[in-house]
């Protein structure tokens, strides 16, 4: 059902009104987590006036460590959806586990975002198979394009065919940055698959300071999307601090993306 045979043109997908996929280029931008209810708050308004469209934040986060913060959970998404609802901001956010499917489907989160490391909990991607919402498909920090592929295809074969590769960097045996931006997966997965990909340079880079690069290069080899983290205030964040970018940094990377997306 992904595959680029079945379906010659481009998907678009329509979140609340925001097309993703085709000729434009979406920055969605917001923090790794949802962290208080005043820091919403500001991330949308920040989000909103870096010329984005949607906005990102996690509830529920998948951490390395049990003893770090796990996320605010389903009071995050209380914040999160309260914060967004005040700019008509769309909310990305990702989902860990099935059980909490219907609550996500009450606090009307526009995009579930299935993570990294949650790309082949075939179970999860059968459950999201089943609602008609867009998903973020990320991949899997080691998982090949086929992989990759079948993963999504677990979610178009319960009919929801509202799929957005994220390309998030994979693992290599390079330690100077957190993950290796595999740019060649964008040109590959546009010729494999209909479905839109996005770019997420924050997880690939893990320093702020990498992010604009990378975005780039992302846009100029045709990735649809991007998907950045930005804090208002990046020392503070409970989460990633090191790879937010600040306010200012995102709206000044959505210019250049801009010109270059009109370039192609
Ligand atoms: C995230 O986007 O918040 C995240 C945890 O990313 P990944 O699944 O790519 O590590
Ligand atoms: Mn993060």
């Amino acid at each position: 059902i992904v595959a680029r045979e079945w379906h010659r043109d481009d998907t678009v997908i329509d979140i609340g009104g925001v097309k993703l996929g085709g000729s434009s280029v979406q920055v969605i931008g917001g923090p790794c987590s949802v962290e208080t209810q005043e820091q919403m708050q500001l991330a949308a308004r920040y989000t909103h006036e870096a010329g984005c469209k949607l906005m990102r934040g996690g509830a529920f986060k998948p951490r390395t460590s049990p003893y770090t913060f796990q996320g605010l959970g389903v009071k995050g998404l209380e914040y999160f959806r309260n914060a967004a609802q005040q700019y008509k901001l769309p909310i990305v956010t990702e989902l860990m586990d099935v059980r909490m499917l219907d609550t996500f489907m009450e606090w009307d989160v526009d995009v579930i975002q299935i993570g990294t490391r949650n790309m082949q909990n075939f179970d999860l991607l059968k459950e999201v198979g089943k609602v008609n919402k867009p998903v973020i498909l990320k991949r899997g920090m080691s998982a090949t394009i086929s992989e990759w592929l079948m993963s999504a295809e677990y979610i178009a074969a319960g009919g929801n065919h509202n799929i957005i590769f994220c390309e998030r960097g994979i693992r290599t045996f390079e330690t100077a940055y957190r993950n290796v931006l595999d740019v060649t997966a964008i040109p590959v997965l546009k010729r494999e698959t209909h479905l839109p990909v996005i770019v997420d340079p924050s997880h690939a880079g893990g320093k702020s300071w990498m992010v604009p690069a990378l975005a780039r290069a992302a846009v100029a080899a045709g990735a649809d999307g991007l998907l950045v983290e930005m804090h208002p205030n990046p020392c503070e964040a409970w989460c990633d601090a090191d790879q937010a970018l600040t306010p200012q940094e995102l709206k000044d990377l959505n210019q250049t993306l801009a010109a270059i997306a009109g370039a192609l």
